[in-house]
């Protein structure tokens, strides 16, 4: 059995060398390593795959948060909602902008930001809300949207985990995550769905007025050269970033695809167990792409499994092992334990398995059965 890794990027590579290294050779025989054609037409192939009229390329998927944040008009004091169970760069931008970050508490079956949460958490100050599409599940935006409507709020989507899912509304129609919200942003970082070789990020919008600001606050706040109307950075993707994202990129329905047929084995060999709670998601849906296989591990040692199957070669993690709101660099006198009962039972049941778009179906049975060993 080929050895298991939580994501294999070698044995992807392996597959598709001949088209990403013909891709980068090309950047390096035009010698337009920053803002080249290849920048450009990334641009124009994620517009397009993602159905949004604007893509902003810029360095990283946190850079991304942060410039997105930068275009609207945030005013330090303004409150800022988002979910106590994501990564870091999520609330680190916020607090960096010296806005001030409001965390609530998540929902038990899609470990998105609880809906109830948001609207108990709504203050005259609050001025947005950042949901995070997590572990590849789509948030409920339809939801959210209807929140921000009523409330005349931003909404901000952290699309990092979840490039390439659908949002479902309740008249049918679907949209791409990431696209929904005023403004989304995701990250190229290797291990994500749709990962580069290096750093990368991009910012969306349908707003013509907020992507013109923003392409100049990604560039030093330049909108003509050398004249700096706002306080910009500087957040490039570089080309030959582009190069490897060309080459990728359409492949990520396949890649998100193979990531749900592995989801499916795993669930159908954990179905029903007492001490498993398997992700819920539509079989044949789209509104989760896999970017974590995260299981609830419920009245049993998780930390036990979990020494088990690493003892087997069986690479695993908990993502993520602590709530935002006990993080010292987040501690916040306003917030009590009974507000975040969910993230507190979350960071003690959940156990992510190896996901990725090579799993083998040997590879699927020995992590399943060396799961089930322990738990019987
Ligand atoms: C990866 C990630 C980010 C940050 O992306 P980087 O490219 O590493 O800066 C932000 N939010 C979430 C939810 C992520 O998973």
């Amino acid at each position: 059995m080929k050895k298991i890794q939580m994501v294999d990027l070698k044995s992807q590579y392996d597959k598709i060398k001949d088209t990403v290294n013909a891709s980068i050779q090309e950047v390096l025989e035009t010698n337009t390593y920053i803002n080249g054609p290849h920048v450009h037409q990334f641009q124009k192939n994620l517009e397009e795959y993602l159905d949004v009229k604007h893509v902003i390329p810029c360095a990283n998927g946190t850079d991304a948060l942060q410039i997105a944040m930068m275009g609207l008009d945030l005013k330090p004091g303004d409150e800022v909602i988002t979910a106590d169970f994501t990564f870091a760069a999520t609330v680190e931008v916020i607090a960096l902008l010296q806005l001030t970050p409001v965390l609530v508490d998540v929902d038990l079956v899609n470990m998105n930001i609880s809906i109830e949460g948001i609207k108990k958490a709504i203050t005259p100050k609050t001025r947005a809300i950042v949901p995070v599409h997590l572990f590849g599940r789509a948030a409920n935006m339809e939801a959210i949207m209807q929140l921000a409507k009523e409330y005349n709020l931003y909404v901000i989507e952290d699309n990092a985990q979840a490039i390439g899912a659908y949002c479902k509304f309740s008249d049918g129609s679907k949209k791409k995550a990431g696209t929904i919200g005023h403004v989304g942003a995701t990250s190229f970082f290797p291990s994500k769905n749709l990962g580069c070789y290096g750093d990368g990020g991009a910012i969306f919008t349908n707003d013509n007025d907020l992507a013109h600001k923003l392409r100049g606050i990604v560039n030093h706040g330049m909108y003509v050269r050398y004249h700096h109307d706002v306080v910009g950075v500087n957040s490039r993707l570089d080309s030959i970033q582009a190069a490897v994202l060309n080459a990728k990129l359409p492949l990520l329905d396949e890649y998100n695809h193979a990531r749900r047929e592995a989801a499916k084995k795993y669930n159908a060999a954990f179905n029903g167990h007492s001490k498993i709670v398997i992700p819920d998601f539509d079989l044949n849906g789209d509104d989760h792409v896999f970017h974590q296989y995260t299981l609830r591990i419920i009245d049993a040692d998780r930390d036990g499994l979990m020494q088990h199957l690493l003892d087997k070669g069986i690479p695993c993690a908990i993502y993520y092992p602590i709530p935002l709101h006990s993080q010292k660099a987040y501690l916040d006198a306003r917030y009590k334990e009974s507000d975040f009962p969910v993230t507190n039972q979350l960071v003690e049941e959940v156990l992510s398995l190896p996901m990725h778009t090579e799993l083998d179906d040997e590879q699927i049975q020995f992590i399943t059965e060396s799961v089930l060993e322990f738990l019987k």
